[in-house]
């Protein structure tokens, strides 16, 4: 398969008005349009870039003849429920976690779910190497507007779980949406569950002045104090786009995103008996033994939440989700969900009537190192096939190439993945103690030492 010029994992992500224009925009989106050739839903985040953004998109959609139906601004999820019940297509302008100068065009298709390479490599080479499709002047398509999404969403979200039992136990709950789309949901979904709500950089800013979007802890000092000051049950944070969910327990400790992915798979496998879970070869191993105990069966894919969702489509799968917090609930959203993710904690919280630091204690305990190392992008192939040929020829290590190479070894395993947007391998490791996993990590980066030039 060629090799994309554009898209990185989910969609292009640039500085606003510098690469990212409104040209680049429009005419992408006429690429896009071109193809899918039906109605398109668009919507974005809070950004200062996001109207201008959205309106390059439109343009460039209406010229290739496709429909466009404005959502607004909401959160990434909200916009891929739209796509997969009422649309053909859609694109999200949003930089998710990203500083404020950037931004960017997630593709989705007709499911909701981020677009297929093939998709891609159709749709950047119509934009370099041909031109989009242009219709006549009566066949130009037309513009409406939708603004009952966001509250189609939040009580769809209801819907999925025990709302009485969450009503019953007034929870207190302190939420920072760092400003982002976030700040049109959450507030309104905790409301309608009848928690005491306090929030906290919940009016939308492209600015971000509370904080910056990505809802790692230095980032959430604010809301880790409130709770603590407030004695709340939780602290919930969201990233730009509000697909990621990020929790902070009663104590005010920083909860991991894996610890929340293991903590709500083991409620939807004792809810269902069972089901198929999809995570990404990067995630702790907690996730397949919180399977194994409770009968789910653990797929892998590569990085990227995207291959996640397709996968449980594919697969009919239960749930699914990655280490950083983003969770997936297939029957609703096949993406990243912020609301089902509160939600369903929310519910975890109300039937187990326990501190949330205590359900966080009993789940599996391992510790992960992440390191980098600088790696030019053309030696990246052949340092990783000469790491899987030394592996394979003197150990008897298991070996998994479904991203990077990852070695599993008794006690842990390795993963060494080179960058899609940068010249570097990213090397993880995990282990049952810290010492165990640095060590583990800094032998993962010498063998790339060793085969770099
Ligand atoms: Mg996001």
């Amino acid at each position: 398969m060629a090799k994309k010029r554009l898209f990185g994992t989910f969609g292009v992500r640039r500085t606003a008005n510098d690469v990212l224009t409104p040209e680049f925009a429009s005419r992408l989106a006429a690429s896009y349009g071109s193809i899918v050739q039906g109605t398109v839903a668009i919507g974005g985040d809070t950004r200062t870039s996001t109207p201008m953004l959205k309106h390059a998109i439109t343009a460039g959609l209406l010229s290739s003849g496709c429909d466009v139906v404005d959502l607004g601004i909401l959160p990434t999820p909200a916009i891929q429920y739209a796509v997969r019940n009422y649309y053909e297509g859609g694109i999200i302008v949003t930089a998710s976690h990203n500083p404020p100068k950037f931004n960017g065009l997630k593709f989705v298709d007709e499911f909701g779910i981020g677009t297929p390479d093939d998709m891609e490599i159709a749709v950047e080479e119509m934009y370099f190497d041909s031109e989009p499709k242009r219709v006549s002047w009566d066949k130009i398509g037309k513009v409406y507007h939708n603004e009952t999404i966001i509250d189609e969403y939040i009580k769809e979200t209801l819907k999925r779980v025990d709302v009485e039992a969450i009503r019953s136990r007034r929870l207190k709950v302190v939420v920072d949406c760092g400003s982002g789309a976030g700040s049109y949901t959450a507030p309104y979904l905790l409301k309608a569950l009848s928690c005491e709500v306090t929030t906290l950089n919940c009016q939308a800013d492209g600015f971000f002045p509370g904080r910056d979007p990505e809802p790692i802890e230095p980032n959430l000092q604010d809301l880790i104090a409130t709770v603590k000051d407030l004695g709340a049950d939780i602290g919930l944070a969201h990233d730009g786009d509000a697909d990621r969910t990020i929790c902070i327990d009663e104590k005010g400790n920083f909860v991991l995103g894996d610890k929340t992915f293991a903590l709500v798979e083991k409620q939807m496998l004792k809810e269902n008996n069972g089901g198929i879970i999809v995570t990404t070869v990067a995630t702790s191993q907690a996730i397949y033994d919180v399977a194994e105990e409770f009968g789910g069966e653990v797929i892998a894919t590569a990085v990227g939440d995207l291959l996640v969702a397709r996968k449980l489509k594919d697969t009919d799968g239960l749930f699914g989700g990655e280490e950083n917090g983003g969770l997936i609930f297939p029957d609703f959203v096949y993406g990243r969900d912020a609301a089902m993710t509160v939600a369903k904690l929310l519910e975890i919280l109300a039937k187990e009537d326990r501190p949330f630091s205590e359900l966080v204690a009993e789940l599996p305990v391992y510790y992960q190192e992440k390191l980098k190392i600088e790696c030019p992008d053309d030696e990246k192939e052949e340092v990783m096939s000469k790491i899987a040929e030394e592996i394979k020829t003197t150990t008897d290590f298991e070996l998994d190439t479904t991203d990077g190479v990852k070695i599993l070894k008794d006690d842990g395993w390795v993963i060494i993945r080179p960058s899609g947007t940068e010249p570097i391998f990213r090397c993880f490791a995990e282990s049952d103690s810290m010492d165990k996993a640095v060590e583990m990590a800094n032998w993962g980066i010498g063998l790339i030492k060793k085969y770099k030039k």
